[in-house]
């Protein structure tokens, strides 16, 4: 515990003594500890394709100057490096946001079956060229819950996106969505969304911090397929602000499973 201790002498008419505050400052200093980590984080992400960058714009004013081979292999690897940090701020601005977001509930009524048919469809031709087969179940009629829109497609979007990186290649990715009439911890009825993938699965010392901003259980693997590490951060905060709840069960080897519960009715948010 990290106390701050502050002493005052009481010097008023009549009065003699002093006055003896102590505050538990753990919270603030774990928060700035926090903060400073994500700050170092950042930096760390953005210098890896800067340093990338500078190194091949080096390369093409030199050595690499008279070879057009070279310079078009080395103008695509910068283009993919400015994609990598493109992408990085479009996740750290989508972060703040929903992070602002998190105390004001969303109270527009919306379609979550229509909205699960947009997303696997958008998804479907980097899926195709993945091999992998995207399944989309119960998704028929639809299907109205309290919800932002936007921020529901981003949370699938992640949820289908990060199955089909990390799923099996020639595998089914198969999204299910199901009506709960009594959902224990919600206490009332709910909408579950599931994102199942036959693909090398988690171990279950990562699941506990999947959802933390730069957590990735293999930082090469995940930089290879254009990850941030921010992408479920991103969607806990969602799920967060809309009062659901995310799980994760995963076993090595089997594949994955992400459940997001969403409530039913604008009552129970
Ligand atoms: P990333 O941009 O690295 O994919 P995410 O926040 O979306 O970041 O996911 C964090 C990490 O969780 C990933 O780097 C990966 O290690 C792991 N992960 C996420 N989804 C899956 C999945 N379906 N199967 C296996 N691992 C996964």
């Amino acid at each position: 515990v990290f106390c701050e201790v502050t002493v005052t002498a009481l010097a008023a008419p009549g009065l003699s003594g002093a006055a003896v505050v102590i505050e538990d400052r753990s919270r603030d200093e774990e928060t700035e500890q926090m903060r400073r980590d994500f700050v170092a984080n950042v930096s760390h992400e953005l210098r890896t394709p800067l340093t990338a960058l500078m190194g091949f714009i080096e390369t093409l004013r030199g050595p690499a100057r008279n070879d057009p081979a070279a310079r078009d292999r080395f103008l695509d690897i910068m283009e993919r490096e400015a994609g990598r940090m493109n992408r990085l701020v479009a996740d750290l601005l989508s972060l703040s946001r929903v992070e602002q977001d998190e105390r004001r509930r969303p109270a527009q009524a919306l379609d979550l079956a229509g909205l699960l048919r947009s997303v696997v469809t958008t998804l479907n031709p980097a899926a195709a060229s993945a091999l992998v087969r995207l399944e989309l179940l119960g998704a028929d009629s639809k299907v109205s819950v309290p919800g932002d829109a936007d921020q529901l497609v981003q949370v699938f979007h992640n949820l289908i996106e990060n199955a089909v990186k990390y799923g099996s290649s020639g595998g089914v990715v198969t999204v299910t969505l199901e009506h709960l009439t009594h959902e224990p911890v919600l206490r009332g009825p709910a909408w579950s969304v599931s994102v199942v993938d036959r693909g090398e699965g988690i171990e279950p010392q990562h699941l506990p911090r999947l959802t933390e901003r730069f957590y990735r259980v293999d930082t090469h693997r995940s930089r290879e397929k254009g990850g941030t590490g921010l992408g479920l951060a991103i969607v806990k905060h969602i799920i967060n602000r809309h009062r659901g709840r995310l799980r994760i069960e995963s076993e090595r080897g089997q594949g994955s499973r992400f459940t997001v519960i969403l409530p039913e009715t604008i009552g129970r948010i």
